[in-house]
């Protein structure tokens, strides 16, 4: 096994081993570009010495093999005293993970070597300056110093010069700094500062292999999903220079505007620096073009290496890059990040360019994007107006345009919203007690916490948009106000405004505007040659998905304003129609009726009260989906949901009876919720059990579904219903509902002489159904897979709880990187259903299969879905539009 590669030997498809940086030095070097030498050591070498603890026997050879290669190459040995080579050791995995793991510049100086490189640099300030750094980073990376005693030995020396910047510092000053920094390490660490430059390099190697497991990127491997298996690589790269005076300098550039994908000359240009000093932000840099008149010969080669690069990426790259006295290095590219926006306008600008083809557009957008850009967005140009300005910047937690007063506890948001007012709850970080204020939030913003911190999570799950982790924000609970940097202060009321897409947050009110693809999705904008360019590529790539996916999409959906919209999006059709929605407000007196029913007159007249409403419902809904199927759930919820509180009532009716007064209905009510009152609601009288327990209530909406239809088909329409029987554990279960249903269907078919070719299946939402699957198929014309519940059953999770009180720890934890709630539990829930699914079809190869659980929208669990042969998903009606680019991007 070799441990070490060239960047001759590499190329950029091996990113599993060499990392994404060492692999993209290697395709760079491979095209000529120049690439300081350099040579790139495995994650393979990191997972050995990871999981054993030291390194592979055989990585010192190779590297010395290697290293020796280097030196011939550069004419000079590692910290040689008369004119040292100098590397640095960066690190570099497979996903860039920036800035979690180290890296260590000026590896090779030492006290010999220092003055070699001040004279073949003729540069003494440079020379010092430099061990000053490699003494610094060495000593915090590898040595494990706290960083700030050398910042404070650094800032000192500035006071004592009365510099303001450490370019101001001498030679002198730096030397001096040095024999600081040096008395640091050894009264910190009770070792000197290595003086052989073979042990820095090994010893930084090691820091490197070791930073994978560093805490941050623990953290942060867990939060973007990283596996954490995969280690680092470690690049040994001959040092280039940026501060050797006004002729060297460094910069970052991107081959496009990675807002907007225009192509350009984007980027920042420093001169006399190096890379940390850019990121750092310790003087200010010029724009990239500005280079053109500072090292004309430089930008032009610049500029034909960014068209290189592109054209051989076929896509937005970004880089880095140091001029050493007139001379260009690439120290870097790879494939760049860049918005929502600008990934679709890119992938059809490559397309028209030549640069790729249709089906690959495809696969450089994806759903995660496409939602992004369908929230609403403050207007821009209104910001700074004096209206509305910028005073601080969180994390992007959950996405949308929130305005209102600031508020700093629950209690308040609650009492404030109740009384009409749009409220932005401000909270150091929440916490479960905080949940009612979220809820009648508008927006959440927190001072502490990442991504995965309660407000982000609980945000995320309620569609609210959430700004955390604003650490330059103080919040002052005490005082009700929060203080931004500079001093500015909002007090309790005063309207803030967050952006949830980007982090940012605004005192005053910044006006919404609509998104211009919700715009096109509405039918309100045409794609046209006067519409912008983002939704002329949005069309172009949803044109491209719809024509490749075999997923059908369908919305979930309960009325003919949700399901008209579904349609516009681009549903075919509904695959959840809860009807439980249609017995909530006025209607809910009636089905209380039915519960109080104590005869059976009483029982029928409270049915034949709601049939009239029920079948109007549906008549809405098959005309809103003429042509197209709509799948009608039957009651599914515990009963008690429709009757006031148990509490409430009890003691609503114990004052009464202290007032010597008695309410009869009140007591029957009482009585009732006593009777339905269950420890475990969801797990008890509900969905199918309440078809089977309340005689006629099925029956009812059977009744309703097949008059609707007939009436809809007697007025020329399609009406296309299927009924669906939530809740079975059991063949039996299904056997008994249909036998009756049938009955209704084929009297109503008689007397209105109509064929109304009425579906009738099943929700699989209990392990029990899943295993059984090829039993319940025997009587069932489709399945559709309930993942809300199966999640909850499966995991034993209860999902109306478990996110706002342990989700956040399971996630801080990494016992999952995403709530099994939102994307599908492959290897659990997954397994199940793709069992059902292979078993349902053995049975009845006719069974149509989907699904309508809230992963029915998720991209990830849209590929799931698409891979094991669903024929449909179905998600709420937003979600249609991601829902059909994942389906036609897991086809491609
Ligand atoms: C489900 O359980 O996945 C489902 C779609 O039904 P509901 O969310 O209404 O329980
Ligand atoms: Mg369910």
């Amino acid at each position: 096994q070799k441990f070490v590669y060239d960047f001759t030997e590499g190329n950029k498809d091996l990113k599993d081993l060499l990392g994404g940086k060492g692999a993209n030095l290697a395709e760079m070097t491979n095209l000529g570009l120049p690439v300081p030498p350099g040579f790139t050591i495995t994650t393979e070498a990191c997972k050995v010495y990871l999981a054993s603890g030291s390194e592979p026997p055989a990585l010192r050879d190779e590297v010395s093999t290697h290293l020796e290669a280097l030196e011939e190459k550069m004419g000079k040995k590692l910290g040689q005293a008369d004119d040292p080579l100098l590397v640095s050791v960066r690190s570099g995995a497979k996903f860039s993970m920036p800035g979690m793991m180290d890296t260590v510049l000026n590896i090779g100086l030492s006290d010999a070597s220092v003055a070699g490189l001040a004279a073949q640099s003729g540069d003494e300030r440079f020379a010092w300056d430099s061990y000053r750094r490699l003494i610094q980073m060495f000593g915090k990376t590898v040595l494990g110093v706290d960083g700030d005693l050398f910042e404070e030995a650094l800032e000192e020396a500035k006071r004592a010069r009365n510099a303001s910047t450490d370019v101001d510092l001498d030679a002198g000053d730096l030397k001096s700094l040095v024999e600081e920094f040096k008395g640091i390490v050894s009264e910190q660490t009770g070792r000197d500062f290595p003086q052989d430059p073979r042990e820095q390099m090994d010893l930084a190697i090691r820091a490197v292999f070791d930073s994978w497991n560093g805490e941050r990127a623990k953290l942060y491997r867990r939060q973007e999903r990283i596996p954490h298996d995969l280690g680092t690589a470690v690049n040994v790269c001959s040092m280039v220079f940026g501060n050797l005076g006004p002729d060297s300098g460094t910069g970052v550039a991107f081959t496009r505007d990675p807002a907007s994908g225009q192509q350009g000359v984007y980027g920042d240009y420093l001169a006399n620096a190096q890379g940390e000093d850019v990121v750092a932000g310790i003087r200010n840099t010029v724009p990239l073009a500005e280079l053109e008149t500072i090292d004309k010969k430089s930008y032009d080669q610049l500029m034909q290496i960014m068209e290189t690069l592109e054209n051989h990426y076929r896509d937005l790259c970004d880089i880095e890059f140091t001029i050493e006295r007139g001379k260009l290095w690439m120290l870097q590219t790879r494939v760049g990040k860049r918005t929502a926006a600008a990934a679709f306008r890119i992938a059809t600008q490559l397309v028209d360019q030549g640069l790729i083809d249709e089906t690959e557009a495809l696969r450089r957008v994806n759903g995660a994007q496409l939602a992004q850009l369908m929230f609403p967005r403050f207007d821009e140009s209104r910001i700074g107006d004096g209206a509305a300005e910028r005073i601080g910047r969180g994390i992007a937690a959950s996405p949308g345009a929130a305005v209102g007063a600031a508020v700093f506890d629950s209690a308040t948001a609650v009492a404030r919203a109740r009384a009409g007012e749009k409220v932005i709850l401000v909270r150091r970080e929440t916490n479960p007690d905080d949940l009612d204020g979220m809820i009648a939030a508008e927006g959440i913003l927190t001072s502490r916490g990442g991504k995965t911190s309660h407000a982000a999570v609980v945000a995320r799950g309620m569609g609210k948009t959430c700004v955390c982790g604003a650490e330059e924000l103080q919040v002052d609970l005490k005082q009700r106000r929060l203080t931004a940097p500079g001093g500015l202060v909002v007090a309790e009321g005063d309207v803030i405004s967050i952006d949830g897409s980007t982090g940012s947050v605004y005192r005053g009110e910044v006006p919404v505007v609509p998104s211009p693809v919700v715009e096109y999705f509405e039918g309100r904008t045409r794609p046209d040659e006067q519409a912008d360019e983002l939704v002329r590529a949005v069309h172009r790539i949803m044109t491209l998905a719809d024509g490749n996916r075999r997923l059908r999409v369908r919305a979930n959906a309960d009325n003919a304003e949700d399901a008209a919209r579904a349609r516009r999006f681009g549903a075919q059709g509904i695959g959840l129609c809860r009807t439980e929605h249609m017995f909530l407000g006025e209607r809910r007196e009636l089905v209380e009726r039915l519960v109080l029913a104590e005869t059976e007159e009483e029982c029928e007249a409270a049915l034949a009260a709601l049939l009239p409403l029920q079948k109007g419902d549906f008549v809405e809904l098959f005309e809103a989906m003429d042509g197209l199927p709509v799948t009608v759930r039957l009651l599914d919820p515990p009963l008690h949901e429709f009757l006031p509180d148990l509490t409430e009532l009890s003691v609503r009716v114990a004052l009464a009876e202290a007032r010597g007064e008695t309410d009869e209905d009140d007591q029957r009510l009482l009585q009732a919720v006593r009777r339905l009152h269950e420890q475990n609601p969801m797990l008890g009288l509900r969905g199918v059990r309440l078809g089977l327990v309340i005689p006629g209530l099925f029956t009812m909406q059977v009744r309703a579904v097949a008059e609707a239809a007939a009436d809809r088909a007697a007025a020329g329409g399609d009406p296309r219903a299927e009924i669906m029987i939530p809740l079975v554990g059991t063949v039996q279960e299904l056997e008994c509902v249909r036998e009756e249903a049938e009955k209704v269907i084929a009297e109503i078919q008689q007397a209105r002489g109509v064929d109304l070719k009425l579906l009738i299946g099943t929700m699989i939402e209990l392990p029990r159904a899943a295993v059984t699957a090829g039993q319940i198929a025997e009587c069932a014309d489709f399945f559709s897979f309930g993942t809300n519940d199966l999640t909850q059953t499966v995991w034993g999770f209860s999902r109306d709880d478990v996110e706002a009180s342990f989700f956040t720890a399971y996630l801080e934890k990494g016992v999952f990187g995403v709530s099994p709630f939102e994307t599908i539990d492959k290897d659990g829930v997954g397994a199940l259903v793709r069992g059902a699914v292979e078993a349902g079809r053995a049975a009845r190869p006719d069974l149509k299969l989907g699904v309508c659980g809230e992963h029915g929208g998720d991209p990830e669990s849209v590929h799931f879905f698409h891979g094991i042969g669903l024929d449909y998903v179905s998600c709420s009606p937003f979600r249609i539009p991601v829902a059909r680019l994942e389906a036609g991007r897991a086809a491609a």
